[in-house]
């Protein structure tokens, strides 16, 4: 699979590790746009959210948002977790991922 994200899970490009379970890895982003900025992503790959079957694999990742920023220390403060879909919402990088936001306070409608 020539996907960058299952790359980054293979270890074939580098990526700053957070987090890893049997089925989530979280990593930092490249170009964060917050103080925290992370993306937990399912070790299977799915393009995006229109792609999902199971439940339990979004369910897996959105609690394993919730972890990460709990672990970042922002969980109390508030954070923001995103699943941009396709073109319209701006996704670039089609295996599925939660952005985890936070650290700072964050717009809303978001832009
Ligand atoms: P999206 O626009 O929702 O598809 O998000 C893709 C995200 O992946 C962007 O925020 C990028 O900055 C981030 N990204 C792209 N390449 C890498 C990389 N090699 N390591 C970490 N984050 C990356
Ligand atoms: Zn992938």
């Amino acid at each position: 699979m020539s996907c960058l994200f299952c790359k980054i899970i293979r270890r074939e490009i580098p990526a700053t590790l957070v987090a890893e379970d049997a089925h989530c890895l979280a990593f930092r982003d490249i170009n964060p746009q917050a103080p925290t900025h992370v993306l937990v992503i399912p070790k299977e790959h799915v393009a995006s959210l229109n792609q999902v079957t199971d439940p339990l694999l979004v369910g897996r990742v959105l609690l394993f948002a919730r972890d990460v920023a709990a672990a970042e220390g922002v969980a109390e403060g508030g954070y923001r977790v995103v699943m941009n879909t396709n073109a319209d919402a701006g996704q670039t990088v089609f295996h599925l991922h939660a952005h985890v936001l936070g650290g700072r306070v964050t717009g809303w409608p978001p832009g």
